[in-house]
């Protein structure tokens, strides 16, 4: 009976770009299953795999239903055997056996425990792994290691910082940086960008890009911005990082995920957090705060378009923006610029628009981008 009136599917295309994908998942069962084969992968060092599935997860991401049989997905691009077979086990039994297998590995389990605190990457968490350690009191009590200023602070508030953050909570941050950055600078431009911008209910952080209309300005506004977080002792934590982005350098620039603006990753201290209808936690009814990581990056103005698009992401959308510049038009793309080589010129931009325009893309609202 299934499959005698196939649903005419309209093309899909490989690039995350031309989709919309809004924050709703249909497939979670699935997208779940591929990101833990992605993150076993990617604990391993083996890129292709998960890459791969990180695809396969964000076409599934933008359809407007549920898949309910292998037919559902006939025509979809990024959808391998391996992915077919993970799906087919999870249609037929509910679950598949090599997620399965994943998720009860010991050295997953401890590797993503270990990478779970701030400050601890992939490399630190393998090499505390092989030396034998398998929980935080086994690092915490072990005198040969040393740990640095980032994973202390990791570690310190480690229970507030693995806790989601809600929109409430991001709003109310955005009104304190908005204040910070209005009291030094009445002409101060402050986007909300990241998770939040794409509407999402909760996030890992908060992301914010601030600059100034008045280029150069914008070099001392983290600094100035921080010294007043600081003054109202709400800065837990602070790691900035000076521009090193030099627009006579551009054509010498490689074109990498990580860029060049001023920016500084941040724990600050959230005071009055409540979980909107419902209760708080009593750690946090005690307290009345909790720590936040919160990131702000500050482009100069002439730059904030390809900063906004950049920082608000998802990551996936943001990658596939950059192949599809590359490979269907023979652009080059990142967070600071637009490099046409055909026409050997940099393409300007002052609205994400505009560079949605340059590529011959339809625009795509940061709401659809949860690829
Ligand atoms: P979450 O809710 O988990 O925070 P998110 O989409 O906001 O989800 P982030 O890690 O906060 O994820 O990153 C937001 C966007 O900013 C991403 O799309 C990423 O491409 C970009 N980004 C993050 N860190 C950097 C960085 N150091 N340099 C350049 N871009 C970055
Ligand atoms: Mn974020
Ligand atoms: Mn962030």
């Amino acid at each position: 009976p299934e499959g005698a009136t196939p649903t005419p599917v309209a093309t899909v295309s490989q690039y995350a770009c031309q989709r919309r994908t809004s924050t709703e998942n249909y497939n979670k069962i699935f997208t779940d299953a591929f990101e833990v084969l992605a993150e076993s992968y990617e604990l391993s060092e083996f890129e292709g795999q998960c890459l791969a599935f990180r695809k396969a997860a964000s076409v599934l991401k933008c359809l407007p239903g549920v898949v309910r049989c292998l037919g559902d997905i006939r025509g979809l691009p990024c959808l391998g055997e391996h992915t077919k077979s993970i799906m087919e086990d999870i249609l037929q039994c509910g679950r598949s056996f090599e997620v399965e297998k994943i998720l009860s590995d010991e050295r997953y389990q401890t590797l993503k425990l270990f990478t779970s605190v701030f400050g601890v990457g992939p490399k630190t968490a393998e090499k505390w792994y092989r030396a034998g350690l398998r929980s935080f009191s086994d690092i915490l009590t072990e005198p040969s290691i040393h740990l640095n200023r980032m994973q202390q602070t990791g570690f310190l508030h480690y229970k507030d910082i693995s806790r989601a953050v809600s929109k409430a909570e991001a709003r109310a941050l955005g009104n304190i940086i908005d204040e910070a950055v209005h009291a030094i600078t009445p002409d101060a431009v402050l986007a909300l960008t990241g998770g939040f911008r794409r509407g999402k209910e909760f996030g890992h952080d908060v992301d914010f890009l601030v600059t100034t209309p008045e280029l150069g300005r914008e070099k001392s506004l983290l600094p100035d911005i921080i010294d007043r977080l600081k003054q109202d002792g709400i800065l837990l934590y602070c790691d900035y990082q000076a521009s090193t982005f030099d627009i006579s350098k551009l054509p010498s620039l490689r074109f990498e995920a990580m860029d060049l603006f001023a920016k500084c990753f941040l724990i600050l201290r959230l005071k009055g957090s409540k979980v909107e209808g419902g209760l708080n936690s009593a750690a946090e009814d005690h307290r009345g705060w909790r720590a936040v990581r919160v990131d702000l990056v500050s482009p100069p103005m002439d730059r904030y378009a390809y900063a906004l698009l950049g920082w608000t992401g998802s990551r996936q959308f943001e990658r596939d923006l950059r192949r599809f510049a590359r490979f269907e038009r023979q652009m080059r793309l990142d967070n600071h610029i637009l490099y046409d080589k055909t026409k050997n010129e940099f393409l300007a931009a002052t609205t994400e628009k505009d560079i949605f325009d340059h590529l011959g893309l339809e625009y795509i609202e940061p709401w659809q981008r949860n690829a």
